[in-house]
């Protein structure tokens, strides 16, 4: 069966740029891998980005467009990235237009959780749900909200900081000014921290170390990943009363904290969230790995060909 068009996905990280070649139904042609200059200057980025989308065209010349994921604030016309944790020089920086001067097909930029959002519910896990949450689990807790079939993006294009949900207005100050957040627990250095004092175990390096430690029969690492899934299940209840979703998707390194961490976010939902919303709802597993940001980056791509 003849496919009709590809669309290139790009995932900027601050250590690697993962791309995909992706059909329109979501079937992965090619993946390119290249890391990120170790200067993170823009005009290295640049080249390294161009770089990688020649070589995809050159192999691929029917691709039509090109989706460009990127972590930190896009601006509301997702042409500039208005500051980023990754690249923490970078300021009003208008990267879509750098790379569009030199290459030949149409690039649009989004931020990379949206991306994420975006693959899980075309190709992935979230896959005709609607309206679908996601919320990608890892050093911080990024999120995305699809509403009648697309990205909700806001007043200023920031919607869907879905991990500054409060769960204790006492609580710990995060990074973003407020109190108690949910990625204050949850995010990789705090749920880290958490888990040494909890188990007295100063050698936890990850959420997966605690994970290990409970698949092995330790009780307190087992209660200790389900505390983390009920604080996360307030947060998710939260969400659930605002947006009635079909679907919340959870991926990144602590969704790999397997099925007692899904089972007491689940609970920790049906306790909080209302009845006739709480019972319907699927809270489910990312489906779509380390290749999601690419290929949401692709459906974007896709995005960019028909609006060109
Ligand atoms: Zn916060």
């Amino acid at each position: 069966m003849p496919i009709s068009h590809y669309a290139l996905g790009l995932d900027l990280g601050g250590t690697a740029i993962k791309a995909a070649v992706v059909s329109d139904s979501g079937e992965v042609l090619e993946q390119i891998q290249q890391e990120t200059p170790g200067s993170r200057a823009v005009g290295d980025v640049v080249a390294a980005i161009v770089d990688v989308v020649n070589r995809a065209v050159k192999t691929w010349s029917d691709i039509v467009g090109i989706g460009l994921g990127s972590p930190g604030l896009v601006d509301k016309k997702r042409r500039m990235i208005r500051s980023s944790p990754n690249f923490p020089t970078w300021v009003n920086v208008p990267l879509s237009g750098l790379i569009s001067s030199r290459i030949e097909r149409p690039i649009r930029l989004e931020n990379d959780v949206n991306c994420f959002a975006l693959g899980e519910y075309r190709w992935g896990a979230g896959r005709g749900f609607d309206p679908m949450l996601a919320l990608a689990v890892g050093t911080g807790i990024g999120g995305g909200i699809i509403l009648n079939g697309e990205l909700y993006r806001g007043d200023s294009g920031a919607a869907g900081e879905l991990g500054h949900i409060s769960v204790d207005f006492n609580g710990p100050k995060c990074p973003c000014g407020g109190y108690g957040c949910v990625e204050r627990y949850l995010g990789n250095r705090w749920f880290v921290e958490y888990a040494r004092t909890a188990l007295k175990d100063e050698s936890i390096a990850s959420p997966k170390d605690v994970s290990d430690l409970a698949e092995k029969g330790n009780k307190k690492a087992l209660e200790f990943i389900q505390r983390q899934g009920e604080i996360l299940g307030a947060a998710c209840a939260s969400l659930i009363n605002i947006f009635d979703p079909q679907a919340i998707v959870i991926g990144g390194g602590t969704a790999q904290c397997g099925e007692p961490f899904f089972r007491s976010i689940r609970d920790s939902v049906k306790s909080r969230a209302y009845p006739e919303l709480s019972q319907k709802v699927n809270i489910l597993p990312a489906q779509l790995g380390i290749l999601a940001g690419a290929m949401g980056a692709a459906a974007i791509g896709f995005e960019a060909r028909r609006n060109k």
